[in-house]
């Protein structure tokens, strides 16, 4: 099963897709994470991804696409994967042919989200200042919103309500998705 997860920073989406991840034994991968291990990298690459991801701009598309492709080659994602955080534009999402199931969208509010993410202060990531998280929830909505659009249209859009309790969240998941 191939699964995507959207949601704004905040909304739960690491926290459901390892969830789903141990419950549907297919390996659980974010864009994000990928992209914070490439800054590391003392390259012109890694420099380059990590000056645009501390700002909290999205990465080109081209760049994504091939960074996406090239992971999602590798044997351990043969039987699938929950992606999270990837595609965030409409471009990403109409040049990425990958067969995928269900696109899983995780509404919550920008307030809830930036409630939560101030509990998460001290701890927080290095990318996850003030400035860059309104950027990219500003981002979301120009970008990504269009993006569910897209799969709502090929009829593969689940949309849930990512207030409601942990729990609640993964049981409807399983069920929409046709895995309870
Ligand atoms: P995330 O952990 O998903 O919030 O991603 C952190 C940062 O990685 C984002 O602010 C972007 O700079 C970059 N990033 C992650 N996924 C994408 C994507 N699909 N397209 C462009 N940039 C991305």
């Amino acid at each position: 099963m191939r699964l995507i997860l959207i949601g704004i920073q905040g909304a739960g989406k690491s926290t459901q897709g390892n969830l789903l991840s141990e419950k549907l034994k297919i390996p659980y991968l974010s864009t994000g994470h990928i992209f914070r291990n490439l800054a590391k990298e003392r390259t012109k690459l890694g420099r380059y991804i990590k000056e645009v991801m501390n700002a909290g701009y999205l990465i080109p598309d081209n760049k994504t696409l091939q960074i996406v492709n090239d992971y999602l080659h590798r044997p351990e994602y043969k039987n699938g994967y929950i992606l999270d955080g990837f595609p965030r534009t409409l471009n990403q999402a109409k040049a990425f042919k990958n067969g995928i199931d269900k696109v899983v969208y995780l509404g919550v509010s920008d307030e809830e989200a930036l409630r939560r993410l101030s509990y998460r202060n001290g701890q927080g990531r290095e990318d996850e200042t003030p400035a860059a998280i309104q950027r990219r929830i500003a981002l979301f909505h120009k970008f990504t919103k269009p993006v569910l659009d897209f799969y709502r249209d090929k009829g593969i859009l689940i949309e849930i309500d990512g207030e409601k309790s942990i729990e609640e969240i993964h049981e409807e998941i399983m069920r929409k998705v046709g895995k309870e």
